[in-house]
């Protein structure tokens, strides 16, 4: 079958697209009471329920998590014996995080001379809501029905990371089993270049003290032969890297590759925004470092702050470090492996304790079989380029719940948030040629997953 009619129909389909992602956007749907009121995130899951009951979902209901957000979830039947999609994505959305420093109205689509779509969730991710829309609408319109059976579920807490959907899915095990699960909630390594994102790092992270007296003591009368846990630990973190800032962790091999789309070191350092003449640390590429390696951070240090200090030697000192995960490896590993390096390294005998804090396995998603195939041809015929895969840094604990419940399924990101939508930032944004082109990989993927 010709995709030509597809894609002129998704192309015919974007002013809809654009109607529908300014109601989307105006709705303030920050899933925290405290921030925006409660009716926000109702009004944007009612409209989600009721567009795609509209498209041809069946059941389309808003379910309570334990969370106290609700998801929407429906289903489309498709043909005897055709394979089952789940579709991914979520309305709620990060708050504007420095209102100032927008320069469009936050909850307003505002499109400007660039061609992009401005607004607080354009991009993450009622950009990809609209873009799931779009397909199905597409294939209505031109095949007249949905060549597989599709499942939708929209999570209305994902910010938040209050787990509401991802202990809402061991519940309802059978509600949102398939054979392929789309996480819509990623994006492009850059604009049109298509991209599948198929790992992500775990995480795990450990409290650790150090005791060296009984109260604090002063520093003229004390300091010299009693020790200082301040400095003890400050020894202590810092063999977390050697001279080059690679992270080294006894027992953890800390050398993987990352054989996907590179991350070009210039766009690394203006996406995180590191100072002019300031290195990049690790022996790696940027995406060895934040795709394929381990990474520590000592997010948290217990000390005196600086204003307010006395001339005394603390009695303890307590710090917060979180280890990043590369995928194949097992965050419990890890986490053990962190205390017993920062326990070999405790100076001067102090009295040594750690506390796990959390723990979060990394995620890789689908590189071959049928789900995979198919996306793949999509992508790459929507976008007329080859298939790129990327990492990321950070972690979807989502992904691992959905990984367990249904170990057979294929799990694959992708969606609409390009580096450049800003997400999570001031003025976000999303490029409507990414909505149009995801729309009919989208929409390409699912005819050829159906067979058709
Ligand atoms: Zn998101």
């Amino acid at each position: 079958m010709s995709s030509d009619a597809l894609r002129a129909k998704v192309s015919e389909l974007m002013p809809q697209a654009k109607s529908d992602l300014t109601e989307l956007v105006s709705f303030r749907s920050v899933a925290d009471p405290q921030q925006e009121p409660a009716s926000e995130c109702q009004k944007a899951a009612d409209w989600v329920v009721k567009a795609f009951t509209e498209v041809g979902l069946q059941d389309v209901t808003a379910s309570p998590t334990p969370d106290g957000s609700a998801c929407v979830h429906g289903v489309a039947p498709g043909p005897e014996g055709s394979p089952t999609v789940l579709l991914y994505c979520h309305y709620d959305v990060q708050p504007p995080l420095g209102e100032d420093a927008w320069e469009t109205p936050v909850w307003e689509l505002t499109e400007k001379p660039d061609g992009r779509w401005y607004g607080r969730g354009t991009a993450d991710c009622k950009g990809n809501i609209v873009m799931h829309l779009t397909a199905l609408r597409a294939l209505q319109a031109v095949d007249g029905s949905f060549p597989c059976t599709i499942k939708l579920i929209v999570e209305g807490s994902e910010e938040q990371g209050t787990g509401g959907l991802e202990r809402f899915v061991p519940d309802n095990v059978e509600l949102l089993r398939a054979d392929t699960i789309c996480v819509v909630d990623a994006g492009n390594a850059a604009l049109g270049i298509p991209t599948l994102t198929t790992t992500l790092r775990g995480m795990t992270a450990v409290d650790v003290t150090v005791e060296a007296l009984g109260s604090a003591m002063h520093s003229g009368m004390f300091g010299g032969p009693a020790p200082d846990p301040i400095a003890a630990m400050v020894r202590m973190l810092a063999s977390l890297h050697d001279e080059d800032g690679n992270t080294t962790v006894d027992g953890l091999d800390n050398t993987g590759t990352w054989t996907g789309i590179g991350y070009p070191a210039d766009r690394f350092r203006s996406d995180a925004t590191v100072l002019d003449g300031v290195d990049l640390i690790g022996t790696g590429t940027p995406a060895d470092m934040l795709w394929s390696r381990y990474a520590a951070t000592v997010i948290g240090i217990d000390v005196p702050p600086v204003v307010g200090s006395a001339n005394a030697i603390q009695a303890s000192a307590r710090a917060r470090v979180s280890l990043r995960v590369p995928p194949g490896e097992k965050a419990a590993a890890a986490q053990e492996a962190l205390i017993a390096h920062l326990r070999s390294r405790v100076p001067w005998n102090l009295r040594f304790s750690a506390e796990p804090v959390a723990n979060g396995d990394p995620f890789t998603g689908s590189l071959d079989g049928p789900g995979f195939d198919a996306l793949k041809q999509g992508l790459e015929e929507a976008y007329g380029a080859e298939l790129a895969t990327e990492g990321q840094g950070g972690s979807i604990p989502l992904c691992n719940v959905l990984a367990e419940t249904y170990p057979d399924a294929e799990i694959m990101l992708y969606g609409v948030e390009e580096p450049t939508c800003l997400i999570h930032a001031p003025n976000e944004s999303v490029h409507p040629s990414e909505i149009e082109h995801i729309a009919l990989a989208e929409a390409l993927f699912l005819r050829h997953y159906g067979g058709a």
